[in-house]
């Protein structure tokens, strides 16, 4: 089953029973955390077991499917409590800040024509949320194979979740292998017997992060006789940052997902697990906040949404092994990967040659073969480039491409 969480702004403010709501859900919440821990307990039905009387008593006419899903919320609050403390890691007794209630798909009704929400408080009083509908929003509202799933409910907006079963992966015509690097994905498009370089370049996103890096360096200089205004100011440029980058990923992972649909292509990409460079600090840092795992996160469950197959497979030698013969050179490259038998080609898509080798040899592609020889060295086919994502921002945080 695959889970999409949907956003949805309100037309107005939250009624103030609902309020009432969000308040009395969170206490829930924080009640059971509390029994929860002293008890040492952190299953839904035995925190049930534990404080939903007491609650009752206290609350008598709060919606009882409300009740049971705070207990599921403070349920994982504690298992990832117990995460941290058993990985021994000091840690505050937990709980719950933010003002929310989560509910269960029973629990609320959508119109998902008119996107106008009924959700229950308590025996007899129902509250009606009027959500902004989008463009956006009705492609979600209006196909019928998708369910709505447990619904959020914050201060100014609602988070649905639409489900659906994970469509059946087609039989890959074609493959795509992307070898994922700072500023681009560069790679490989096989099919039949041509094989075409590919490129999806990002400059930006180092850019973005570089700048906002820096900012933060001198808000922490500038306002260090105030560390809760420093701390404030950074988050911000924080939360900036995340929205910036994540953007761009999403709009650099759609169009790699087009690309593979259309053609029916299998994404071959390499598995990140365990990845670990031994580098200088300062190219470990840019390394460690290129987001390279969350936009592989964002391929591979956006093909799963689409039923396009992803193939991961070991990166270990792809970049430094030559196609061909299958020697391995340990020196430094430079752009160009160079082997004594005559092999010589650009070092990313080398390394992609290697990753889709190995994929083909443990038949994870399909049927599909692919002979180093079939490389057609003088066509790229462009898959994404910045220009696409055609939004600057007016502050300096992206720009001049090259400048670091
Ligand atoms: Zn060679």
């Amino acid at each position: 089953m695959l889970v999409k969480g949907v956003v949805f702004y309100l037309d107005s403010d939250l009624p103030t029973e609902a309020k009432f709501l969000l308040e009395d859900f969170r206490l829930a919440v924080n009640n059971a955390i509390r029994a929860g821990l002293q008890a040492r307990v952190t299953s839904r039905n035995a925190l049930n077991k534990l404080v939903y009387k007491d609650f009752r008593e206290q609350h008598p006419r709060m919606y009882a499917k409300h009740l049971v899903s705070a207990f599921e919320v403070a349920g994982s609050v504690l298992k990832n409590h117990r995460k941290r403390v058993r990985k021994d890691v000091t840690c505050r007794t937990p709980f719950v800040k933010r003002l929310m209630m989560k509910a269960e798909n029973q629990a609320y009704k959508l119109d998902r024509g008119s996107g106008i929400m009924d959700l229950p408080i308590m025996a007899g009083c129902h509250v009606e949320l009027r959500l902004v509908v989008s463009q956006y929003h009705r492609k979600y509202l209006d196909d019928m194979t998708l369910s709505l799933g447990s619904l959020t409910v914050l201060p100014d907006r609602v988070i649905v979740a639409f489900r659906k079963d994970a469509p059946k992966q087609f039989v890959p015509e074609s493959a795509l292998s992307l070898d994922t690097n700072e500023r681009s994905l560069d790679g490989l498009f096989v099919e039949g017997d041509v094989a075409k370089a590919v490129k999806a370049d990002f400059p930006e996103i180092a850019i973005i992060q570089q700048r906002h890096h820096d900012r933060r360096k001198r808000l922490q200089k500038k306002k260090t006789h105030d560390r809760r205004t420093s701390r404030n100011l950074c988050r911000r440029e924080g939360t900036r940052e995340h929205h910036r980058v994540e953007y761009r990923l999403h709009q650099v992972a759609d169009s790699v997902l087009k690309f593979a649909e259309e053609r029916r292509s299998a994404i071959v990409l390499e598995d990140l697990k365990g990845f670990k460079s031994k580098r200088s600090k300062e190219l470990n840092r840019r390394l460690s906040m290129w987001p390279r795992r969350k936009l592989h996160q964002i391929i591979e469950y956006k093909a799963q949404w689409r039923g396009i197959p992803v193939v991961k497979v070991n990166p270990r030698n792809s970049s430094r092994t030559c196609p061909v013969c299958g020697r391995i050179q340990y020196s430094r490259m430079g752009t160009e990967f160079v082997c004594n038998c005559g092999w010589h080609l650009d070092r990313h898509i080398t390394a992609s040659m290697n990753l889709l080798q190995t994929a083909i040899s443990k038949g994870m592609a399909g049927g599909l073969r692919f002979d180093p020889g079939a490389f057609q060295h003088d066509v790229m086919m462009i898959l994404y480039e910045p220009a696409m994502a055609a939004r600057s921002e007016p502050n300096g945080t992206s720009g001049v491409v090259g400048v670091t």
